[in-house]
């Protein structure tokens, strides 16, 4: 722009009456390298700005019809020429008025004659100023242009945020939908249901009035479904059962899927509890009904646990451990029915679990005894064995028997190492008998195998391994195990009593008539005898015309070429009935009860008879 070969000749137009005066100045000027127009009169002046628009005009003032004053107004109110600096050039003698040629626009004003020097620096100063001013205004505009545009951008990348923000919202929203329902059923799932269960405790503590109710249920028999008929059967039937929870209903109650076969369902606004278990009865009228599924009918109930809301809990979670404790005991109770929670149940709860902390302990203690109760042939009337019973000495509760905690360590699996214990124990006693009998030893030992025990794949060789240890004669060795045991694992089990048998280790049906064994299955298993369990016995004496089945349980076992044994014989006439129907062995407090391990040997020593 500065470089003077690329500069435009700057372009001056002089508007004067007297051409002499234009001539002057004009050759001056043009000498000094500007190009000069001129005009004599306002009109001359404004074709010459339409035609092009000078950088600078110079003005005279005294001129006629149209004065300098008003021609500089007028150019000043035109568009194109309201910027153009305009300098007044007055004569000595003219009345010239510098106030108001400021004030129609005019931006300097020269004084005749002339100072050239003066002149050219006032017309250098104007055009400096009006190039400055253009500048200004040119790089106002490139600012202005910029800012529009960062502008611009600043709003497409802001638009483009908030969506980004919109779209992440809604696959947030979506993933808080997913982590918050059952993907089978679309209910909600334990983690919201256990956040509307909080919501209601706290409106509980707030408003006297509110209450609300939890039910809690599991389907009975529903593992066998999904285990049999396949797990697209059992979301099906999932899917039939959610459908008929929710058609018993309104609106404000919650139904969860906690996974597997349990449901919550949370029943706010209530007045007593008495709406809880119409729900209730009405949810268990409903799933007695025939699920008819693509492929298959089915029946299925559940087992459902009530409890009445009550601000005292602190925790969501608390009120659900004390439904499901109540769901058990609806369970226990026979299953498809409802039991409402009452806090004794806590209580036993509790009770449970320290116990089960203690049993955890006493298998480290070795705090279990074994006893001994005296089995009696009836046709010799002697001592044909003994069966090994368990007790637990515990620390503060005294002497257990097995019924206060075999069931407890059966669900918790700590049956295994107590049965594994009772085993080697057993075995250790017997060969100490054996040993202190020289060879004379005629005397079975009697074991009961728990179903978790019968049902591990190392059986035979810990049996094995504990007869090597122990160096036992297996010949006096019997185990017992119940109906359920051979009736679940009926494909282990014939390896198992296989294996058994080429160890000469005989098997005994205990409790049996009690289990669902078919009899048919029975047959074809070569166990030795069958232990009629005490609940025939009792029968037998309470009612003498009809001796129930224990005479039948003993011709089944002599039709298969095995042995009848009978259980929980108390008084003479039962022996005496057993007898009768020939029954080979009993046992029971008639005889004697279960005795420490150090009387056996005296007893046999005293060979009582009966
Ligand atoms: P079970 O094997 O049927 O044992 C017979 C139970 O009847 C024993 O109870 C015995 O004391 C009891 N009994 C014996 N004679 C009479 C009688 O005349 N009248 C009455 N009312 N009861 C009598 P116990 O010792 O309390 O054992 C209960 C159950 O615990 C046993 O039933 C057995 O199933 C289980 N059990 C005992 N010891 C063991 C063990 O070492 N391992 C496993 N897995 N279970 C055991
Ligand atoms: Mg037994
Ligand atoms: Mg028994």
């Amino acid at each position: 722009m500065n470089d003077p070969l690329y500069t435009k000749k700057q372009d001056i137009l002089i508007v004067d009456d007297t051409a002499d005066n234009l001539r002057v100045l004009s050759s001056i000027l043009v000498r000094e390298g500007y190009n000069v127009r001129k005009a004599l009169n306002w009109q001359m002046a404004l074709t010459a700005c339409k035609t092009l628009a000078p950088d600078i005009i110079l003005l005279d003032i005294m001129m006629p019809e149209v004065d300098g004053y008003q021609v500089c107004e007028r150019l000043k109110s035109l568009e194109i020429t309201a910027d153009i600096p305009i300098i007044f050039i007055s004569a000595l003698d003219d009345v010239f008025d510098k106030v108001k040629a400021f004030q129609v626009g005019g931006s300097d004003y020269i004084t005749k004659p002339f100072e050239f020097e003066e002149v050219l620096v006032r017309i250098q100063n104007q055009l400096a100023f009006q190039t400055a001013q253009k500048e200004i205004q040119q790089l106002n505009s490139t600012l202005e242009e910029r800012i529009k545009e960062r502008t611009q951008e600043l709003e497409n990348t802001l638009q483009r945020l908030r969506q980004e923000i919109g779209e992440r919202r809604n696959l947030q929203n979506q993933l808080i939908d997913i982590a918050l329902h059952d993907s089978l059923t679309g209910l909600p799932n334990r983690l919201l249901f256990v956040q509307q269960l909080k919501k209601a405790l706290s409106r509980a503590k707030q408003e006297k009035s509110y209450r609300f109710a939890v039910l809690f249920l599991d389907c009975d028999r529903f593992k066998m479904v999904n285990d049999s008929l396949g797990h697209l059967i059992g979301d099906e039937l999932l899917l039939a059962i959610s459908a008929r929870l929710q058609s018993v209903l309104n609106n404000q109650d919650t139904l969860a899927r906690f996974g597997g076969d349990e449901f919550a369902i949370l029943l706010e606004e209530l007045t007593d509890i008495e709406t809880a278990i119409t729900v209730a009865e009405k949810i268990l009228e409903k799933l007695s009904l025939a699920f008819n599924l693509s492929r298959y009918e089915i029946f299925m109930n559940a087992s459902i646990g009530i409890i009445w809301g009550n601000h005292e809990y602190e925790q969501p979670e608390h009120l659900l451990r004390d439904v499901d404790t109540a769901m058990y005991r609806a369970k226990d109770n026979g299953r498809a029915r409802y039991h409402i929670f009452n806090p004794l149940m806590h209580q036993e709860a509790i009770k449970l679990l320290e116990l089960e902390n203690d049993l955890r302990r006493a298998i480290d203690r070795e705090e279990f005894l074994l006893y001994y109760q005296p089995i009696i042939s009836l046709t010799t009337g002697k001592i044909s064995g003994f069966e090994a019973l368990v007790r637990w000495q515990h620390p503060s509760r005294g002497l257990l028997s097995p019924n206060d905690f075999i069931p407890l360590a059966e669900e918790t699996g700590l049956i295994v190492a107590i049965n594994t214990w009772v085993l080697e124990t057993a075995c250790q006693h017997l060969n100490h008998w054996q040993n202190n009998f020289a060879g004379k030893w005629q005397i079975n030992i009697s074991i009961n195998l728990s179903t978790r025990l019968f049902s591990q794949p190392d059986l035979i060789s810990k049996i094995d391994k504990i007869i090597e240890t122990t160096q036992v004669n297996p010949n006096y060795l019997e185990l017992e195990i119940t109906e359920t045991a051979i009736m679940e694992y009926s494909q282990s089990a014939k390896d198992i009593i296989k294996n058994l048998r080429q160890r000469e280790i005989r098997l005994i049906m205990d409790d049996f008539g009690t289990g669902y064994s078919s009899l048919t299955y029975l047959h074809s298993l070569p166990v030795s005898g069958l232990k009629i369990d005490q609940s025939f016995v009792k029968i037998m004496q309470s009612n003498p015309d009809n001796m129930g089945l224990v005479p039948a349980i003993v011709s089944i076992a002599h039709s298969m070429g095995i042995s009848a044994i009978a259980e929980g014989v108390e008084t003479k006439k039962q022996l005496s009935q057993l007898r009768s129907f020939n029954c080979d062995f009993a046992q029971g407090y008639l005889f004697s009860e279960a005795v420490s391990h150090d009387k056996v040997l005296s007893i046999i020593v005293n060979a009582p008879q009966w």
